[in-house]
């Protein structure tokens, strides 16, 4: 019997081998596709199917790509030739809210927002706030350690998990961390396996930390500055005040132009928009509106031209802006979405040096940042090719090579190549260079550790 036989014996309609299936399971929203066509799909119905899916991988050799919601943006989740992809998307139970202990115990397919929404109901809520929280996974957000426009203050996923089950790739199940605020005993597995892309096991069940919804009033402010240099300088100024932003967000001038033309009319906002870089701080909290107002201050002091808002409707047309990002690129092609973090007080540097890039290769490289914590996040828009075939990938060598440029400048600066996207498949040829070898030489022979057979997470990471 191989491997596939073996899948349908054990279990039955779980899995799939549908051509159109298996072809969607080849991609994530990278704009990678993986080569070939994976062995089968398995859409997991419990922990029991995962177990059974791992034994068999393990049996017979057999990779497994693990995937939520498939809204990655690394290829980690993306279904390679011969692989199993082990879906856990129905495993989306929310399996206990304990407001006396502010945590929640979840499957891993729950949607970040579903938690949210039951979370809301007990005042709580999950601080993790990926701009994918309406479609990704709260098993995603932890495989990668999601981040968001909130996390500066609130945290990364890292913080907010306290203990995972873990199937692993002999299908033997592990159990990390504690339901405890504290809790001290041995290596921390937990934090480990956040941020580990499915390549050390299979999150089946997450306990996570919730926190009180913020009380008090949300004041936002915007403000546009005559190039980006002023305006990350504004920001940097907004942190040494000790102000604690909810949300920063920094818009370089190319991509507050394309916004502009976006929106058109729809842009209610005073600001004069087309005029250069635009930053954007939002306070919450009892003294929102006096940080708030200090950081107008600050804001007018560094040479910005300054809008406050302290009612909902002004608020949300300020934050429509940074909304509007996305959608705007995605307008003119496809969008690669990259994603590097530097030191705070280097990000003019940063966006300094993309500027020279784009300048030299011509290729346009419209770029956000969340200046709470560094996070930039140089977006590469791709025209549609008509002569491209199906399986050519999306991105052109071209792009990648600035994109190279673009990752050496940021370790150089002291920063990191990826701040909440992952590795997956994307970003493996750059890993050694940060890591160092003694690093990047233990980090492989621990994942050695947890999948000796090296099935899970195919060409990801240290899977070759
Ligand atoms: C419009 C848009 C906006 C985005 N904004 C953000 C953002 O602000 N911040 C951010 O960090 N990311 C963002 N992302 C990227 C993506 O949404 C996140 O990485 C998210 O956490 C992935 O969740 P998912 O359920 O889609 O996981 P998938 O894409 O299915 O998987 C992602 C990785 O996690 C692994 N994995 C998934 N589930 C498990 C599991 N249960 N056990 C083990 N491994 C698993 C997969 O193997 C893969 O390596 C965005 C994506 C889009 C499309």
């Amino acid at each position: 019997m191989n491997a596939l036989n073996r899948l349908h014996a054990e279990l039955g309609p779980a899995v799939s081998v549908d051509p159109d299936e298996l072809a969607a399971s080849r991609v994530d929203r990278s704009g990678w596709v993986a080569d070939g066509t994976p062995l089968a799909i398995v859409r997991a119905r419990g922990v029991a199917d995962v177990q059974a899916t791992l034994r068999i991988a393990s049996e017979f050799g057999v990779p497994v790509v693990t995937r939520g919601a498939g809204t990655g943006v690394a290829g980690g989740a993306c279904g390679s030739d011969g692989s199993i992809v082990l879906s856990v998307a129905g495993m989306n139970r929310i399996l206990e809210i304990r407001p006396e202990d502010e945590l929640a115990v979840v499957e891993p397919g729950v949607i970040n927002q579903d938690l949210n929404d039951a979370l809301a109901e007990h005042g709580l809520w999950f601080a993790p706030d990926p701009a994918s929280k309406a479609i990704s996974t709260v098993g995603g957000n932890i495989a990668t350690n999601a981040g968001g426009l909130l996390c500066a203050k609130y945290g990364v996923t890292r913080e907010a998990v306290l203990a995972l089950t873990v199937v692993l790739a002999d299908g033997s199940i592990l159990k990390t961390g504690h339901r405890t605020v504290k809790g001290v005993t041995g290596y921390d597995l937990t934090a480990l396996l956040t941020g580990s892309e499915g390549t050390l096991g299979v999150i089946v069940e997450a306990t996570v930390r919730t926190l009180a919804l913020p009380t008090g009033d949300t004041v936002t402010v915007g403000a546009v500055f005559p190039d980006i240099a002023a305006a990350a300088a504004a920001s940097a100024a907004v942190t040494a005040g000790r102000l604690r932003p909810a949300v920063m967000e920094l818009i370089d001038a190319v991509s507050v132009a394309i916004i502009a033309d976006y929106l058109g009319p729809e842009a209610s906002s005073t600001l004069p928009l087309t005029q250069g870089a635009f930053l954007l701080v939002q306070l919450d909290g009892d003294a929102a509106l006096v940080h708030a107002e200090r950081a107008a201050e600050v804001l007018r002091a560094a040479g910005g031209i300054v809008e406050l808002s302290d009612d909902a409707a002004s608020g949300e047309s300020l934050l429509a802006i940074r909304r509007a990002f996305h959608p705007a690129l995605t307008a003119h092609g496809e969008v690669l979405i990259e994603d590097v973090c530097v030191p705070r007080s280097r990000m003019a540097e940063m966006f300094e040096i993309i500027s020279g890039i784009s300048e030299r290769t011509g290729i346009v490289i419209p770029t956000v940042a969340h200046a709470g914590d560094g996070n930039l996040h140089p977006n590469f828009v791709i025209k549609a090719d008509p002569h491209r075939a199906v399986d050519d990938p999306i991105v052109p060598e071209a792009v990648w090579a600035a994109a190279n440029e673009l990752f050496h400048a940021a370790l150089e600066l002291g920063g990191t190549l990826t701040g909440e996207h992952g590795v997956g498949v994307l970003k493996q040829r750059w890993l050694a260079e940060e890591l160092g070898d003694t690093g990047f030489d233990l980090q492989r022979r621990l994942k050695a550790v947890f999948d000796p057979k090296g099935i899970l997470g195919p060409g990801t990471m240290f899977a070759s």
